[in-house]
């Protein structure tokens, strides 16, 4: 069946699930803070809105996918924002924003009787564009009833249950571990390049071997030995994510200490490529004091 679908946040993830959507029938609404962003997913099909409120005036259901808790609290709850539509019942999230976020935003919009989920996505620009994301949620179990037939059309629901911000979890450690691995798989094989191996090899012989892991296998092949570093995941986003997990792991008295090392490692790479970099130059950085 068709649903009226509003979609806030048509960037490098958002813009591909939103297609999706459009693509598998459904009538989207949509708006961005970028008129460029918004002009791709109108030319898909998609019908433009003014405001979040504006999206959320037309559409029962919204997802929003935005870069970090800050902008997503004020897209649902200030000015303009989605909490002051007449017609949106379910919010969903579709961002890395972490659960202390989440549970300020779902206590504020409960008594609008408009439900909040957690839907962070794992798999990337690539995920997204071809529908096999991992997407992990945690919300009012009604309510993820009714959007997991939509979120079907981009990736795979992992219900991660009813407490707000549980997802969000789930994501923030994964998402450590993914940067982490870049930062160990980069000394590695700088240390295999100094000592005359090829990258390439040792790349191949890791994948086979204990010590494979999401940068071997994917983000190296196809970011780093090609010399591009764009994978597609901003190093201010990657810098947040861990910086969110570091913060929540203390919080809930875990001692985060590989965790504080790779955030550093980041914060190293956003003073020196600049927040828009992609994250894999934390790489060069190894190179660098390698004299690789
Ligand atoms: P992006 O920067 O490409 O897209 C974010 C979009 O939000 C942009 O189009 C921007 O114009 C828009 N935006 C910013 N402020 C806004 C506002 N106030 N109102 C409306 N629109 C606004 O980022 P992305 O890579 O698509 O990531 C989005 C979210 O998904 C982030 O939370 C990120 O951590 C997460 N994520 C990204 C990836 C990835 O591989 N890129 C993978 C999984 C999860």
């Amino acid at each position: 069946t068709t649903t009226v679908v509003g979609f806030i946040g048509l960037g490098r993830m958002g813009a591909p699930m939103a297609r999706r959507l459009i693509e598998a029938g459904h009538s989207l609404v949509v708006f961005d803070a970028r008129a460029e962003a918004v002009e791709h997913v109108v030319a898909a099909g998609a019908q433009p809105a003014d405001s979040p409120a504006a999206v959320a005036d037309a559409a029962e259901i919204v997802f929003c996918s935005l870069p970090n808790p800050k902008i997503v609290h004020q897209v649902a709850l200030e000015a303009g924002g989605v909490a002051e539509g007449s017609k949106v019942r379910i919010l969903v999230d579709l961002s890395t924003t972490g659960p202390s976020m989440a549970n300020t935003v779902a206590a504020a919009l409960a008594p609008r009787n408009i439900a909040w989920v957690d839907a962070p996505v794992s798999g990337g620009i690539k995920g997204a564009s071809t529908g096999t994301l991992a997407v992990m949620v945690s919300g009012p179990a009604a309510a993820i009833a009714e959007i997991e037939p939509l979120i079907k059309n981009f990736g795979k629901v992992f219900n991660c249950g009813e407490q707000a911000g549980a997802a969000q979890v789930v994501k923030l450690g994964n998402n450590m571990i993914a940067a982490g691995v870049i930062l160990l798989s980069a000394e590695a094989l700088a240390m295999g390049v100094k000592a005359g191996i090829d990258p390439a090899v040792m790349c191949e012989i890791i994948n086979a071997s204990s010590g494979r892991n999401s940068a071997t296998q994917d983000k190296f092949p196809r970011a780093v030995l090609p010399g591009t570093f764009d994978f597609g995941f901003a190093t201010a986003l990657s810098y947040k994510d861990v910086g969110l997990c570091v913060d929540e792991g203390e919080a809930l008295g875990v001692p985060m200490v590989g965790g504080s090392l790779v955030r550093q490692m980041l914060a190293v790479t956003n003073a020196k490529y600049g927040p828009d970099s992609d994250f894999t130059n934390m790489v060069r950085i190894i190179e660098e004091w390698a004299g690789v």
